[in-house]
């Protein structure tokens, strides 16, 4: 791994977080973008190409390095992690120079008896049995280096569920306010989003496979200032994986089950990105067997910003879901754009991406916190 040592980009196309600018040379120097370049600094000869912010994959699960190298490897330069059963495991991969920052949420909230608590390995402890239970449950987030307090918004519906009531989730995101930490709310199902709304959560992630979505809830959720992580990879191989299962057939057959494909699930990014709802890429990548499908690391963020044009997002619009919106949204406010003082976190892509979203596959180059990979 080379130091983060000075270089510059030259006559390059710049999507700088918001919209792309003419060509011209971008310096980086001591791990930041400055504005001019020392002498002496390497040249990476940047004609045809665009440099922009690393990608922010806003929704992952990240246990190992191995994850962080792929990750890096598709220009992801910052990964939030959505739940982990190990904190110590993430403080371990946190300030590797020239990997992926990581942020995580610790352990989600969820109910007794929920599958995180007794199949996935999440701690006992962040089962909350009532609103009294919030606050120690914040506080044992944070002090397990939690940036923001993830919780399970289960669909009532489904068998087996078990679903936090209102005024439990209502308490952890009082107690997370508190804190100054967001609240992002896992909800697959048009109910759990307005439990969300109700509760006061800021940020939605995953979005109903099934229909029940309506331009009142997208309403709300822009009224109410909510973000949401659409999670179309993983929506897409659930639907998937959920619809080849032989008694969701036969249920379907018995017309019990509601029809489930990906194409409900963009109508629902479509309707939400129309009415101004922030949009943002994530794609839930994780490598746990007890998962309901493992989105590999990297790629599946690419494969997230082609779904979210699929669903009506620009190829600018996506790009800064993946970069300028994302370190906003989390108050990460010294990445996520090309402008001097912020971290190096930069890729350079073969080809415009503003105009062709799938240029993004074409990586020729990744800097992270100025170390070339
Ligand atoms: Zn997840």
């Amino acid at each position: 791994m080379a130091e983060p040592g000075s270089t510059v980009i030259t006559k390059v196309r710049v999507f700088d977080g918001t919209s792309l600018t003419e060509p011209r040379d971008v310096a980086l120097d001591g791990g930041l973008i400055v504005a001019s370049a020392a002498a002496g600094a390497t040249i990476v000869d940047g004609r045809g190409g665009t440099l922009m912010p690393g990608l922010i994959e806003t929704h992952a699960h990240v246990d190992a390095r191995p994850a962080l190298d792929e990750l890096a490897r598709y220009g992801v330069t910052t990964v939030l992690d959505m739940g982990c059963q190990r904190p110590s495991v993430i403080a371990d991969l946190r300030d590797t120079e020239g990997r992926p920052d990581i942020r995580t949420a610790a352990a989600p909230a969820t109910a007794p008896g929920s599958v995180h608590v007794t199949q996935m390995g999440y701690p006992a402890s962040s089962a909350l049995t009532g609103a009294r239970g919030a606050r120690q449950f914040v506080a044992d987030q944070r002090a397990h280096g939690a940036a923001y307090i993830k919780v399970i918004l289960e669909d009532a519906k489904q068998p087996g569920a078990k679903p936090l009531p209102q005024e439990t989730v209502a308490a952890v995101v009082a107690a997370a306010h508190d804190e100054g930490l967001l609240v992002v709310a896992h909800a697959v199902a048009a109910t759990s989003y307005r439990l969300a709304c109700d509760a006061g959560g800021d940020v939605l992630t995953h979005v109903p496979l099934a229909e029940g979505l309506t331009a009142d809830d997208a309403a709300r959720l822009r009224a109410g200032g909510i973000v949401v992580s659409p999670t179309l990879t993983m929506m897409d191989l659930v639907a998937a994986s959920l619809t080849s299962d032989r008694k969701y057939r036969i249920a379907r057959r018995l017309r019990l089950a509601p029809a489930l494909s990906i194409d409900s699930a963009v109508a629902a990014v479509r309707l939400l990105h129309e009415a101004g709802v922030p949009i943002l890429a994530g794609t839930d990548a994780n490598a746990d067997p007890h998962a309901p499908a493992n989105p590999p690391y990297g790629v599946s963020l690419h494969d997230e910003l082609a779904l979210l044009v699929g669903a009506g997002l620009t190829p600018v619009e996506a790009l800064q879901a993946a970069t300028s919106t994302a370190a906003q949204v989390f108050g990460l406010s010294d990445r996520g754009q090309i402008a001097a003082g912020l971290r190096a976190d930069v890729i350079l892509v073969a080809g415009d991406p503003t105009t062709d979203i799938g240029a993004i596959r074409a990586i020729r180059e990744v800097w992270i916190g100025g170390r070339r990979l």
